[in-house]
């Protein structure tokens, strides 16, 4: 497994890559990028962003948006995937912030999971990006990288992997170690078709080496 040192200058080399990694979601405040990051499990960026503008203009706030009827909403978020669980979800995210946040996204870990459709992964992207609190959320990018590189172990959980990366990373770069690595699974070692043969972690990456021999 990769050690401390190695991870961090494997993250360095993904950040010369991608110097400018940031959230590809596209909101206009705190709560709406809570619901455009609800609304990305198991969805692309580029999808979300297609259906949040009309959605967005709809419902301006969480009161606004306690209020609605599950049909109306799934009728601005039908084109992505989960959209009728993903509907329930986003009205009683909103009711719940009305409640008992007096309709301000919250600031910390423990109230963000509070909230109805909101797990750990939202969480750190929600204080990452709106709050600027470090943290690292582990997506299905982070996760396969992270195996390749063998940063962490084949069998690792989410859970696990952040732990992990949170001790082999200094805090400072957690926030944008994120959004690189999901550049970095985006653009660079795909699911797919990674691209090895010129990729500059080829020489530390038996993963990347096998398959540039096969
Ligand atoms: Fe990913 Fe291939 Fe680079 Fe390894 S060598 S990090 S598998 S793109």
């Amino acid at each position: 497994m990769m050690n401390k040192k190695q991870t961090i200058a494997a993250v360095q080399t993904m950040m010369e890559e991608f110097p400018d990694a940031k959230s590809e979601l596209n909101a206009d405040s705190n709560f709406h990028f809570l619901l455009a990051v609800i609304l990305s499990a198991q969805a692309t960026d580029k999808s979300v962003n297609k259906v949040t503008p009309a959605l967005f203009e709809r419902y301006i706030d969480p009161a606004s948006l306690a209020q609605a009827e599950s049909s109306e909403v799934e009728d601005y978020i039908k084109n992505i995937g989960l959209y009728k669980n993903k509907a329930r979800y986003l009205i009683a995210c909103a009711q719940k912030l009305v409640t008992d946040f007096s309709g301000v996204v919250p600031q910390t870990l423990s109230e963000l999971t509070s909230l109805p459709g909101v797990g750990r992964k939202t969480a750190d992207v929600v204080l990452g990006d709106c709050f600027g609190v470090p943290s690292i959320a582990v997506d299905t990018h982070v996760t396969r990288i992270t195996k390749r590189l063998r940063i962490v172990g084949p069998k690792d959980t989410p859970r696990k992997i952040e732990d992990i990366l949170m001790k082999k990373l200094p805090q400072s770069m957690w926030i944008r170690a994120h959004h690189t690595m999901i550049f970095w699974g985006r653009y660079r070692c795909t699911a797919r078709k990674p691209r090895c043969a010129t990729c500059p972690l080829l020489k530390q990456c038996r993963e990347g080496q096998m398959r540039v021999k096969s």
